[in-house]
C-alpha cells in the first residue's frame, strides 16, 4: 500500500510518522511518501493533505499539477483526508477569506468551510471528542476552519460544540483538527481501512 502526503508546505513529518505507525499497528505493509513534485500521487493508494497555511498549499498544488492528480485520485474512488488547511483545500466552497485570498479548491467535499472559524482569543486549543466509528479521540485545534453546511451525501465524523468538525463523503474526509498530534492513530487507522 502507497500513502502520500502532500509535502510542499505545514506539518508534514508528522503525519508521514503517524501513518507508517498506523499502517503497522494494522500489519499492513506499504509506503508513504512525502511528495513534492508530481508523479508521485498519481501513482499511490490513498492521499493526505496536511495542516498550515491554505493559501500557500493550495498555490503551489496547482502550479506543479499535483492538484489534478489529487482530484484524479479522488474520483476513482481512492481515499483522501485533508486536514485542517488540507480540510479547506478539500472542500467545494469557501468563506469570503478563501475568496478573498483566490484560494482555489479542490473541489472534492460537498462542504462549506470557514476559515479561522474560532478566532483570535482560541487560536489553538486541545480538547476530547467522540469520532464516529473510532471512539473518544484528543483532537488539537489550532486557527481552525470548521465547517458550516455539509450537502447530501456527507456524513458528519465529529462535532465540537456544535460545530461540524469531521466530515465524510465517501472517499473523502476533511479535518478541522491536527490527529497526527496527539499521539493516537486511530484516525488514520480510520483513514488506511478506506483503502
Ligand atoms: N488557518 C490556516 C488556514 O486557513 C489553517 C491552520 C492549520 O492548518 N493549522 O490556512
Amino acid at each position: 500500500m502507497r500513502v502520500a502526503v502532500v509535502g510542499v508546505q505545514g506539518d508534514v513529518e508528522e503525519h508521514v510518522v503517524v501513518t507508517e505507525l498506523a499502517m503497522e499497528r494494522l500489519g499492513i505493509d506499504g509506503s508513504v511518501t512525502a511528495v513534492r513534485k508530481p508523479g508521485v500521487v498519481s501513482k499511490s493508494d490513498a492521499v493526505i493533505i496536511p495542516g498550515g497555511e491554505s493559501t500557500t498549499i493550495s498555490k503551489l498544488i496547482w502550479k506543479d499539477g499535483i492538484a489534478e492528480e489529487i482530484i484524479e485520485l479522488a474520483e476513482s474512488g481512492n481515499p483522501v483526508m485533508g486536514t485542517c488547511a488540507g480540510l479547506i483545500i478539500l472542500s467545494k466552497h469557501g468563506d469570503e477569506q478563501v475568496e478573498k485570498t483566490g484560494t482555489r479548491l479542490l473541489r472534492l467535499l460537498d462542504v462549506r468551510v470557514k476559515r479561522n472559524a474560532f478566532g483570535r482569543q482560541r487560536e489553538s486549543f486541545e480538547t476530547e471528542l467522540e469520532f464516529r466509528g473510532v471512539g473518544r479521540v484528543n483532537a488539537v485545534f489550532i486557527r481552525a476552519p470548521v465547517v458550516e453546511n455539509v450537502g447530501d451525501g456527507v456524513e458528519v465524523l465529529a462535532t465540537f460544540e456544535e460545530k461540524v468538525v469531521a466530515a465524510q463523503e465517501k472517499n473523502v474526509i476533511g479535518l478541522s483538527f491536527h490527529p497526527e498530534l496527539s499521539g493516537d492513530t486511530r484516525v488514520h487507522e480510520y483513514f488506511l481501512s478506506l483503502i
